[in-house]
């Protein structure tokens, strides 16, 4: 089985490689080999009823498979610079603007069309935030919803297919260096390539971590986002959401000057279990359907924790929290704020007494018990910043899941063509440690295709 691109993953950062190189015109033999289903196959087995909460699949539907971890989520794409990954260290602010806006048009045509585009431009917001201590990031967000996310992934495979060979349920063991390019190994297959890209997602972590050290391709630890999904009343952020749709809003606190910030901003949202190499933590989504739209809107609350010497590994850090809350709750906890702040666990019984309804099953418990200190000391300290631009954040019935992790993978050293110091290979989206987002690791993905194309048109 012998390529001139084979692309590993097809989370978005693949899919865009694999869309640029097949319409390119240069009848270039393209694989894409991912170790999950096909996007019409992938399925949580959580039902709500028989199965109500993650039961560890092997692999999980959720993460892998066709739009790997972003297949069934909100489907915001963000385009700014000032979150979402740091690509444009690499390729400059102007390209990595435009490759997102280029993504965005792409999306338009498969099935995006007359989705909305939210800006932070010119928004009262801003100035509200700035005078109440908090700090409004600047971007335009395309929600696409779960719902059309999922049909413009249909429409890229649709076209995909035909010009792209797919490999499903092919989880790649190893790569190794050839004469020619590259061999990969999954299973019983063995596929060679002249150029490969590696876009195995945060899901593949610590298979990138292996390949980089068989390869000798140097590694850098990275940061760990700990704290937690807040979920109250969509009437609450309405005035932001209603405008803005995400706000990404940062708070240096008081007490100890650390930073926390809003994360993934779900109106009318449902907050969902999430399984990282077994560990199960909270993230949240929303439909752009509005006959599947909640009463609730759902956000993050995080910290960045980086560590560097003598402890590097700030995964292994937020894993050790992740699996407390997994062994204390069976999986996640959700608290009212008020049992919180009053230094009491929730329970069954409150958590039904509670005006506000969960949108997840997860286990009352006390996150006291599972969040270190000075991060959920920095998150109540936001909450009450956040009540201020948004009366009611700070309400006893407001739910807090925990935890919600957000794992960066380790920076893999790659120059400004995405490409590792073995020649034609190239490691981009999420497993570079660079982007963390849809927008960011799908640009990623043009971009490396491109290079590749001016290498061999060379
Ligand atoms: C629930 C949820 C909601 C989210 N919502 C948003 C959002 O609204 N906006 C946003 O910007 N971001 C969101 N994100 C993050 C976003 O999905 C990711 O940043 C994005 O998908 C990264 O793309 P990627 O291609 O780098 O990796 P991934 O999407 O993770 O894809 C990697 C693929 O590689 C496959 N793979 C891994 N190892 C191997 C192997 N050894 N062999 C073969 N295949 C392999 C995986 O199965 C996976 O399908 C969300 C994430 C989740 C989980």
């Amino acid at each position: 089985m012998n390529y001139d691109v084979i692309i590993v993953g097809a989370g978005p950062g693949g899919i865009f490689s694999a869309y640029e190189l097949a319409n390119a015109g240069r009848g270039l033999r393209i694989a894409v080999l991912e170790l999950g289903r096909a996007l019409d196959k992938r399925c949580c087995p959580i039902d709500g009823k028989k199965v109500k909460s993650c039961i560890r699949c092997q692999t999980c539907s959720i993460m892998s498979g066709f739009g790997g971890a972003g297949a069934f989520s909100d489907g915001k794409y963000n385009i700014t610079n000032q979150f979402g990954g740091t690509l444009y260290e690499h390729i400059g602010k102007t390209e990595a603007i435009e490759l997102m806006q280029y993504v965005d048009s792409i999306n338009l045509t498969h099935g995006g069309a007359g989705t909305r585009l939210y800006s932070t431009a010119n928004s009262d917001i801003k100035r509200m935030c700035l005078q109440n201590g908090l700090h409004l990031l600047d971007a335009q967000v395309r929600h696409l919803g779960t719902d059309i996310n999922y049909v413009v992934l249909e429409n890229l495979y649709e076209e995909l297919r035909r010009k792209v060979d797919f490999y499903f349920e092919t989880a790649v063991e190893s790569i190794v260096r050839t004469d020619g390019g590259y061999e990969l190994c999954a299973g019983e297959k063995r596929f060679s390539c002249k150029s490969c890209i590696i876009s195995v997602g945060r899901s593949g972590s610590k298979w990138m971590e292996s390949v980089c050290g068989s390869l000798g391709i140097p590694t850098m630890s990275n940061r760990v986002d700990i704290g937690v999904r807040v979920e109250l009343p969509a009437e609450i952020f309405a005035p932001l959401t209603d405008e803005l749709y995400e706000s990404k809003i940062v708070y240096r606190t008081q007490k100890f000057e650390d930073m926390v910030r809003t994360f993934c901003m779900n109106p009318h949202g449902v907050v969902v279990n999430e399984n990282t190499n077994g560990i199960v933590t909270v993230n949240g989504h929303s439909y752009e359907d509005r006959s599947r739209h909640t009463e609730n809107t759902n956000f993050a609350l995080l910290v960045s924790k980086h560590f560097s010497v003598p402890f590097k590994d700030s995964n292994g850090y937020g894993e050790s929290i992740a699996r407390l809350s997994n062994m204390l709750g069976g999986g996640v906890i959700v608290q009212r704020f008020g049992d919180l702040v009053r230094g009491r666990r929730s329970t069954e019984q409150r958590i039904r007494e509670s005006f506000v309804t969960p949108t997840l099953a997860a286990t009352p418990g006390d996150l006291s018990l599972v969040i270190p200190k000075r991060i959920l000391d920095g998150i109540i300290e936001m909450i009450y910043a956040l009540d201020k631009i948004a009366p009611g954040t700070a309400n006893d019935d407001t739910l807090l899941y925990g935890v919600e992790v957000k794992f960066y993978n380790m920076e893999v050293e790659i120059n400004d063509r995405l490409e590792t110091r073995c020649p034609g290979l190239y490691v981009i989206g999420d497993c570079s440690g660079v982007t963390h987002s849809l927008s960011h690791a799908s640009a990623s993905g043009v971009y490396a295709a491109r290079q590749i194309l001016k290498k061999s048109g060379e």
